[in-house]
């Protein structure tokens, strides 16, 4: 990695799959200047912490949750919103954490997940044929707005900086703190067996961590291994670390800077410089999608220079001697922490390509933390014409994921979902998937239906998934 032939730029001489067509080139230019000149959204030392404890996921000493909403919104940025994200994400990693026993790594899909690969360019809206909506840092969701603008690059840093600051505003203020959990919007939770069973969970947390400190325990050599590489540590406080897709690289590159490692991730002798290297630094982790990651594609010769950990989303097109080559090139130092393969075949699927992608990176000596996405091979329409997915169809891929990594001498390392603790005025969740504890209809869709991408599961949903996969890693 940082390979001595690459700079931010070296993507330019490949091409781009769902490359954006601004009307304005000099425009666009003095966006990407302005942008580069703005300060770091995050910084080495948090993205460094980060790749450690990656590292743990990977030795299967920690627990990935990746979850957020398929694409953020301008409109969404809202106290309210961002305060529901985070709690949903804290009470599903503490569900884990009190089944798997595991410390739980938390990435949210927050704080920079504008932009959406396409399957199609132009969209039919009435009698019209309009350019496809690409996400809110490209062009608006209303009809009249879909010429690309090169303006909302700069509102998007602008609204990931203000969601960014929420969070961090919210975990430094006891938001985050694991004594006492209840405070993350449990209110909202309608089905009183999900939340007498996340009752039993907070209260044992709370009263194991009381009696963690009461004995004295706590900054102890463990908490330490977890939290090397800089910044607090503290028993009981949350972390949350920020990712996006990598999809307009123009945006990636000028967020990308060179930065000399931290002092507290390699050791070097008195007197000699630390090397320096690129990190991205609009996000901790970035992924590469299934629509993007050709092997001479320009999103892989961006995402190969970079130091931050990075995601590579795997569905079933891919072949698997493909992605070990892909892995040579992405990795070739083979370092631990830096690569998460998301696989997202779909339920039908998984059976015939997972253990094949398993059992070729087991050949290869590749290090790769492997998280299931059971979201995105699943979507389908609605008889009532919308995109929705169904809860038993994604838990069935998460099932046979968790199946056949045991019957590969393999291991689940963490989940990648499309989740909102979203609420609306009067209180009630959204209704996008089907089915779950609360048995939601095709009927029922069209209630309270609020995303303009991907159907999420709602809190009562997630609550269901957290305590399958909680039990799952018990027993
Ligand atoms: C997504 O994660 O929202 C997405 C578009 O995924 P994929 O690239 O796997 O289709
Ligand atoms: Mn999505």
């Amino acid at each position: 990695m940082d390979a001595e032939d690459w700079i931010p730029t070296s993507w330019r001489m490949k091409k781009a799959a769902q490359t954006v067509e601004y009307p304005d080139q000099d425009h666009l230019s003095n966006v990407l200047n302005k942008i580069k000149s703005l300060p770091p959204l995050v910084t080495p030392s948090e993205i460094e912490r980060l790749r450690h404890q990656l590292s743990l996921v990977q030795r299967n000493e920690a627990f990935l949750l990746h979850a957020g909403d398929c694409a953020e919104s301008f409109e969404a940025c809202t106290q309210q919103n961002i305060s529901a994200k985070v709690g949903l994400i804290l009470s599903f990693s503490l569900i884990l954490i009190w089944g798997a026993r595991l410390p739980v790594v938390r990435i949210g899909r927050i704080a920079g997940q504008y932009a959406k690969p396409r399957s199609s360019v132009t969209e039919k809206v009435g009698d019209r044929e309009v350019m496809i909506f690409r996400g809110d840092n490209v062009n608006g969701f209303n009809p009249d707005e879909r010429t690309p603008d090169p303006e909302r690059l700069l509102s998007a840093y602008f609204h990931s900086t203000a969601t960014l600051n929420h969070i961090r505003g919210l975990l430094t203020s006891g938001f985050g703190s694991l004594h006492h959990p209840r405070d993350w919007s449990l209110s909202h939770v309608r089905s009183k067996s999900l939340k007498a069973e996340y009752e039993v969970i907070s209260e044992g947390l709370a009263d194991a961590l009381d009696f963690t400190k009461t004995i004295g325990l706590g900054s102890g050599r463990e908490a330490q291994s977890y939290e090397r590489g800089g910044g607090r540590s503290v028993l009981g406080e949350a972390d949350l670390y920020t990712s996006h897709e990598g999809l307009l690289l123009d945006y990636e590159e000028a967020m990308t800077r060179k930065y000399p490692i931290p002092d507290s991730i390699v050791s070097r002798e008195l007197g000699t410089p630390a090397p320096e290297k690129y990190y991205n630094t609009s996000a901790h982790f970035l992924w590469v999608g299934d629509r993007t990651r050709q092997l001479n594609g320009a999103h892989v010769e961006y995402f190969r220079g970079i130091r931050n950990p990075i995601g590579i989303k795997i569905g079933p097109s891919m072949a698997a001697e493909e992605l070990v080559t892909l892995l040579d090139v992405v990795n070739p130092g083979r370092d631990s922490g830096r690569i998460t393969l998301i696989t997202r075949y779909g339920a039908e699927k998984i059976d015939s390509h997972l253990a094949s992608h398993i059992k070729a990176v087991q050949a290869s000596g590749h290090p790769v933390i492997w998280v299931c996405d059971p979201m995105h091979g699943n979507t389908l329409i609605s008889s009532t014409g919308l995109k929705t997915r169904h809860f038993g169809t994604i838990i069935s891929e998460l099932t046979s994921c968790l199946r056949i990594h045991s019957e590969c001498g393999s291991r689940l390392g963490g989940v990648s979902l499309e989740f909102t603790g979203e609420l609306n005025e009067e209180g009630y969740s959204v209704t996008e998937c089907l089915g779950g504890s609360m048995e939601l209809s095709e009927e029922q869709l069209g209630l309270r239906y609020q995303s303009f991408c991907d159907p999420r599961l709602n809190f009562e949903q997630s609550f269901d998934v957290a305590f399958l996969i909680s039990n799952h890693f018990k027993n």
